[in-house]
């Protein structure tokens, strides 16, 4: 495990002390050996120190949500199924047509909201 690299925008698990809850956090910053040094809960948007110690393993999601559909409209705490990244689970609206999702591998970002054109 000594030799994972990770980069910005990863996701990796771990306990949050403010949500009370264990969460998929995202990877803000990463020392020049790849080691992770702040992360950021998505739910409350606390960001904190990190080590590998406090990574918990990820949990499989208890129930498949709904497919990602771009013309629906998301909401924060929503979570969706895509077809090549699986499920994840937005975090915040970028734009009003352009959202974050954390996936199981990383943090990306989705166009949604499409169905009015
Ligand atoms: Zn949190």
């Amino acid at each position: 495990m000594e030799k994972e690299l990770f980069t910005v925008g990863e996701r990796i698990d771990k306990f949050c002390t403010v949500c009370d809850e264990e969460r998929g956090h995202i990877v803000t910053s990463v020392t020049k050996r790849g080691q992770i040094s702040r992360v950021r809960c998505p739910k409350c948007g606390t960001i904190g120190t990190f080590k590998l110690a406090s990574r918990t393993p990820s949990r499989p999601a208890s129930k498949t949500p709904s497919p990602y559909d771009r013309t629906l409209t998301y909401r924060a705490g929503q979570s969706m199924t895509h077809e090549m990244f699986g499920i994840g689970e937005v975090t915040r609206l970028v734009e009003p047509r352009k959202m974050e999702v954390l996936f199981q591998d990383r943090l990306r970002c989705l166009i949604h909201a499409q169905g009015h054109e």
